[in-house]
């Protein structure tokens, strides 16, 4: 009998994010703290508990949309494999990725049935990718992300904004959706372990849009229900843009979606400090319902229970922060 993931607050849930790896080929500053420790092999989830879980989540608990993410979901030898079960389970499926290696398996991908890519790209610079990302690969990243638009997959575009970084290319990005029918995501950044992070170094979806608009005609679009983006388009443009602006404007109150690490850990929230280990139930051989609904039920109203990310919040934000880092669970 199906059943709704409902938590206290009465939001029903029906994405999952799931990661299958928390090694990545790139290091990025604002992901990945420079001394980050990776999973064992035999602590990751294999292929057949990651389609275990999920079947439950979809078949038992309503979960239509799926999202595989990481770490970097394609260093994982069975990246495609996983892509292909989850394709089976009928549901809204989208992988996240920073496209390092995506022309390789960008065929394989597409025959296990994706249609709904989005790829990582902070700056049109190669010099600048390298100082945020720690390594060398615009020209991979840029070609991979053409080479998909082309291919006919629906691609979304993240660029995480930070003040004083790539702040400077907002303009640039937005020019992207006049030569091309991709969707923009501007993400405000975001708060992890490690990430040195500052209020002050968010550059706030109201700058992003003031300076968008002091230079384009620009549309509102309607947002899909628990969307977490504000869409627009600049009149006329065949792409689309959004911004994801978690800092300065939390969408909890619609947000439907659950996590589960790459080890098999079930969160709640990007930011909660509480996970449910429901790996090493489901390897003893015991029932992972219960451990999932009370999961849910145990869900905070707002960002994992942390105070709103205002400036004055600074230092509470920072002290009762997860010590995850996002590279291991999964944005
Ligand atoms: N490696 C893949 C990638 O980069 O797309 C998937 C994993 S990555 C953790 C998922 C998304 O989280 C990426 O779009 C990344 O830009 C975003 N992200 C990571 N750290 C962030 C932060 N501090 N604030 C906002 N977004 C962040
Ligand atoms: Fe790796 Fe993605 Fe994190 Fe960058 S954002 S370090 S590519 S997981």
């Amino acid at each position: 009998m199906k059943k709704d993931l409902v938590d206290t607050h009465n939001r029903t849930h029906r994405s999952l994010r799931i990661s299958i790896v928390d090694k990545c080929d790139l290091r990025c500053t604002y992901c990945m703290p420079e001394d980050q420790h990776f999973l064992k092999r035999e602590e990751l989830m294999t292929r057949e508990e990651i389609a275990t879980i999920a079947r439950l989540f979809v078949e038992r608990y309503g979960i239509t949309k799926i999202r595989l993410t990481g770490g970097e979901p394609l260093v994982r030898p069975d990246a495609v494999d996983i892509v292909r079960d989850m394709s089976r389970l009928g549901v809204s499926l989208g992988l996240t990725t920073n496209a390092m290696t995506l022309d390789k398996h960008l065929d394989g991908l597409i025959a296990a049935g994706l249609k709904n890519i989005n790829i990582s790209l902070d700056t049109f610079d190669a010099e600048r990718f390298k100082k945020i990302s720690r390594r060398d690969g615009f020209d991979k990243v840029h070609a991979s992300i053409l080479l998909a638009l082309q291919r006919g997959l629906r691609v979304k575009v993240n660029m995480v904004v930070m003040r004083g970084v790539n702040d400077d290319e907002i303009l640039r990005f937005v020019e992207f959706t006049r030569d091309h029918d991709v969707h923009v995501r501007f993400i405000e950044f975001m708060p992890f372990a490690g990430n040195h992070w500052g209020r002050e170094r968010v550059y706030t979806y109201a700058e992003m849009l003031g300076h968008i608009n002091s230079v384009h005609t620009v549309e509102k679009l309607n947002d899909d229900p628990h969307s977490t983006a504000k869409a627009y388009r600049v009149s006329g443009w065949p792409g689309t843009f959004a911004v994801i602006s978690t800092v300065t404007e939390p969408f909890c109150g619609d947000c439907d979606r659950l996590r589960l690490t790459a080890e098999g850990k079930m969160r709640n929230c990007l930011f909660t400090r509480e996970e449910t280990d429901l790996l090493s139930a489901l390897r003893r051989g015991e029932d992972i319902a219960p451990l999932i609904e009370a999961n849910v039920l145990a869900k905070h109203a707002m960002l994992g229970g942390l105070p709103l990310f205002k400036p004055e919040k600074q230092e509470e934000v920072l002290h009762d922060l997860s010590e995850r880092p996002m590279v291991s669970i999964g944005g």
